[in-house]
């Protein structure tokens, strides 16, 4: 959007990153919208990935975009060997996370002087805390969410609207002394594991709310490279950007974490590029790397393509499936966000909106149905999903339907968002 006096190209790195989906006040993607200004300043636009949208690779295939394809890794090594742990055959020991088979290859892995990796896409020590006594489940006031226990810090957060209380001695509710549990696992809880299991090993805990700044940031990372760290536990942040030149093993702790999503059509191609991403990380440059899935469907596709390395047949299967259920790319979706701080009111302006749809025989309205996370900040959320073929014209559709619609005052929402990934 800045006003670039000749611009002559635009490099889209990491193309199928959700981040560049702006779904905040204003709605944009950010790699569609390059290419759009690409296209009006007649310029090349190079969208780069090593696992590329569903959508880019269907424009490539239709032959849309051109399609360079760069054969093997830049160190030359091989891709690592991929195995799925079933936790329903391996399961962890009581109140662990890790699998015998997962302890075994990090065992190995230290007495061979090379690196590890653990990865689990959640911030903070547990999930869920619950009371013992009670059975009390710790939700924010504010919305429909469990507090994460951040135990480093002593405190209950919530991961969606910044809500934050120290850690109570008792129960909130029976008042109970130390009758607080923590459920399941966070990257905190996976390390004191880790430190328990191997407290000779050296330990770097890499979470974005437990590093202050880049500066910290680097220093670890520089850390890591020159060997000073046996194994790395991580969210996100080591998923993408940092190339960890001693890295012989990575376990994924919860292989599943990303396919329960409900709606989202791209669940499984997340899940799938996320997996791909950070098994990569292992023997990028010298011996061959291994990596290890904990699953409870080791036959679910997502995990079937990670273990084979087979991404052509999971392609096939996902484009398939989206043409069929008209899915994007090949058909558009518009979510409608309705939301109040008013239980009724929000409803009722949600039944209302769906009422004005304007009748068309192309585009289908789906809803309105409670959103998932049906509180969010205190405002209660209602949601409807507009599904159109390609052909159809769903901006013509949702201006009609804006203009039928009666005036939005008071403390009312509607949020218009096309082409969404966000199904919360
Ligand atoms: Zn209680
Ligand atoms: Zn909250």
């Amino acid at each position: 959007f800045l006003p670039y006096a000749n611009l002559g190209l635009v490099i889209v790195d990491e193309e199928h990153d959700a981040g560049f989906k702006q779904d905040d006040r204003v709605h944009y993607q950010a790699r569609d919208m390059s290419v759009v200004r690409g296209s009006l300043g007649k310029f090349p636009v190079v969208l780069a990935s090593a696992t590329p949208s569903i959508e880019s690779h269907v424009n490539a295939r239709t032959g849309r975009y051109r399609q360079i394809v760069l054969p093997g890794r830049f160190t030359g090594a091989d891709l690592p060997d991929v195995k799925a742990i079933d936790l329903r055959r391996d399961p962890p020991e009581k109140g662990q996370w890790l699998s015998p088979v997962l302890v075994g290859a990090l065992t190995e892995t230290l007495a061979q002087r090379q690196q590890s990796l653990l990865f689990l896409n959640r911030r903070g020590y547990a999930p869920l805390t619950l009371c013992r006594a009670c059975g009390h489940r710790l939700e924010c006031p504010q919305c429909t969410a469990w507090l994460v226990e951040h135990r480093f810090r002593r405190r209950l957060n919530c991961h969606h609207c910044g809500f934050s209380l120290a850690m109570p001695e008792a129960c909130p509710k029976c008042h109970e002394e130390g009758s607080l549990v923590a459920c399941g696992p966070g990257v905190e809880r996976v390390a004191e594991e880790v430190r328990e299991r191997f407290p000779e090993a050296r330990v770097a805990l890499l979470s974005s709310d437990l590093i202050p700044g880049l500066e910290e940031m680097r220093q670890i990372i520089g850390e890591i490279e020159s060997g000073e760290v046996d194994i790395i536990i991580g969210t996100q942040i080591v998923a993408k950007g940092h190339n960890f030149p001693l890295l012989a093993t990575v376990g994924i702790v919860d292989g599943d974490l990303g396919l329960s999503m409900g709606a989202d059509p791209r669940a499984g191609e997340r899940t799938f590029q996320l997996l791909h991403q950070v098994t990569g990380r292992a023997g990028r440059a010298m011996t061959k790397g291994r990596g290890f899935v904990q699953t409870h469907m080791p036959d679910h596709p997502v995990m079937e393509a990670i273990i084979s390395g087979d991404r052509e047949s999971f392609l096939d299967r996902e484009i398939d499936m989206r043409r069929r259920g008209l899915l994007p790319p090949f058909g558009r979706l518009a979510a409608l966000v309705i939301s109040a701080r008013d239980k009724d009111l929000a409803e009722k302006f949600a039944r209302e909106v769906a009422r004005r749809a304007p009748p068309s025989d192309l585009i289908s309205v789906l809803g309105p149905a409670e959103a998932p996370i049906s509180v969010v900040r205190g405002r209660h959320r209602w949601r409807l999903l507009v599904k159109a073929p390609r052909e159809a014209n769903i901006q013509d559709y949702l201006r009609a339907w804006g203009e039928a619609l009666p005036r939005i005052a008071g403390d009312l929402r509607l949020a218009v968002d096309v082409d969404p990934y966000n199904f919360l």
